[in-house]
C-alpha cells in the first residue's frame, strides 16, 4: 500500500510504499525516548526505500546519534526531522539499504491496528522510562531486540499487503 506521512506544520512530505504497515513494535531505547516526543518510546514501521518520494527535502535535518557514548559507537539510523517544526518523520540505514522506516505517528493514511496485548512487541525495555507504562499481561515483551524482524512478524500475523 502507499502511505502518505507529514510533519506537523506540513513543509515536509512525502510517500512510500510499505507491505508492513503494521505499527507493532514500540522501542524504549534512549535514543527513542529523546526524540520522539513525551512518550517515552517510538514506533517505525517499514517501506521501501526506493519508492520514497519527499516534497519539501531542504527542509529536512538529519542526525545519526551515538549509540553508546563511552565507546563513540554509532547508531546505524540516521533520523529525518523537519527543521522547522522539529517532527521525527523516518529514520534510514545504510546497512538496509533497501528500506526506510518512517515514524508511525506522521504516517496520515490510516494504519492497521494492533492489539497491545497480544501483539505489539515491546523492545530495549532495559532503558525504558520507570513511568513507561507496559500493559499487564502484555505477551511480547524483551530486554534488548525483539526474536524476529519487521517482516516475519507481519507474515506471522498475517498482516502482509500488496
Ligand atoms: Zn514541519
Ligand atoms: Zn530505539
Amino acid at each position: 500500500m502507499e502511505l502518505k506521512g507529514s510533519c506537523h506544520c506540513e513543509k515536509v512530505r512525502f510517500t512510500v510504499k510499505s507491505h508492513t504497515p503494521a505499527p507493532f513494535m514500540r522501542c524504549h531505547c534512549t535514543i527513542c525516548r529523546k526524540t520522539n516526543g513525551g512518550g517515552g518510546y517510538c514506533i517505525n514501521i517499514m517501506g521501501l526505500y526506493k519508492t520514497l518520494k519527499v516534497q519539501g527535502e531542504e527542509y529536512l535535518r538529519k542526525y545519526q546519534a551515538m549509540r553508546d557514548k563511552e565507546t563513540k559507537e554509532l547508531c546505524g539510523n540516521i533520523r529525518h526531522f523537519c527543521g522547522e517544526c522539529g517532527t521525527h518523520l523516518y529514520a534510514y540505514d545504510r546497512k538496509y539499504a533497501d528500506y526506510v522506516y518512517p515514524v508511525a505517528s506522521c504516517i496520515d493514511t490510516p494504519l492497521p491496528e494492533v492489539d497491545p496485548i497480544t501483539n505489539v512487541y515491546y523492545i530495549l525495555t532495559k532503558d525504558k522510562a520507570n513511568w513507561v507504562v507496559i500493559p499487564k499481561g502484555a505477551k511480547h515483551t524483551f530486554d534488548n531486540y525483539p526474536d524476529l524482524s519487521l517482516e516475519d512478524w507481519h507474515i506471522k500475523n498475517k498482516k502482509l499487503v500488496d
